[in-house]
């Protein structure tokens, strides 16, 4: 089991450091996000024993049953929808969150790390592809985000995450993972923020979203392997029956 993880780590770490030398970036420009929905502490432990630090978990009340269970040194990305009810435990537990797509969701979550005493780094997520059915903000939106954010004290906006919509040919995803590159670079100029970080990649096509300047690529299937459950929409999981 320790041998399968290690090796397909060493193979995703090759593909990864492939796809930055094609895009003439240095190979620790793009990292790895571990994404361990669904699997067990024992598991997490596994991949973190082959020196992998970042994990990303997509429920609230699946990492809130697995993290008190895991190596501490962890860092933690929230990577799934988060509900402005659930941002406290959220807060407590993770140390960056890749999805807020809302003002009103990234005021709640400077408040509640004000009263834990943290804070936090998070990523606004994009609806680059204007899909009705996925979460995310319009790229219209952002200027707005980004004003309010000037005078949040307890959250840190690094930079702008994407969710594709999923395609058999990855090539399908280019366009998305380089708009929301000019979005980042756009709005890097107009504003104080430098936005270094692009949160964009998966197992399916993450050696395109580095060549188009992805920092954080977030992979579980080509780390874990196959998850049991079913998901639907943006990370949320349905137990099959
Ligand atoms: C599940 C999930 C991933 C990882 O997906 P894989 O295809 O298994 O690599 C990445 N990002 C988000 C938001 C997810 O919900």
């Amino acid at each position: 089991m320790t041998a399968g993880i290690q090796e397909r780590l060493l193979r995703i770490q090759e593909r990864m450091a492939a796809a930055c030398a094609r895009a003439g970036r240095s190979a620790d420009s793009a990292r790895l996000l571990a994404v361990s929905k669904t699997h067990p502490p024992e598991t997490i432990r596994e991949a973190f024993e082959c020196g992998v630090r970042a994990f990303g978990e997509s429920r609230v009340q699946e990492a809130r049953a697995k993290i008190p269970n895991c190596p501490s040194g962890i860092s933690w990305h929230l990577v799934g929808h988060l509900q402005r009810n659930k941002v406290k435990p959220v807060v407590e537990m993770f140390d960056v969150i890749h999805s807020v797509d809302s003002l009103r969701l990234l005021e709640t979550v400077d408040r509640a790390s004000a009263e834990a005493g943290r804070r936090l780094d998070v990523l606004l997520e994009v609806n680059v592809s204007g899909e009705s059915a996925k979460f995310g903000l319009s790229p219209d939106a952002i200027p707005d985000l980004l004003e309010g954010a000037n005078s949040l004290m307890n959250v840190n906006v690094v930079g702008l995450m994407t969710m594709p919509p999923f395609a058999e040919d990855v090539e399908k995803a280019r366009p998305h993972f380089r708009r929301l590159r000019e979005l980042r670079d756009a709005w890097r100029g107009k504003t104080g923020f430098a936005l270094d970080e692009l949160s964009m990649g998966m197992t399916h096509d993450f050696e395109v979203a580095i060549e188009e300047g992805a920092t954080w690529v977030r992979i579980g299937t080509a780390l874990f392997g196959e998850r049991a459950k079913k998901e639907v929409g943006n990370g949320e999981i349905h137990e099959e029956n």
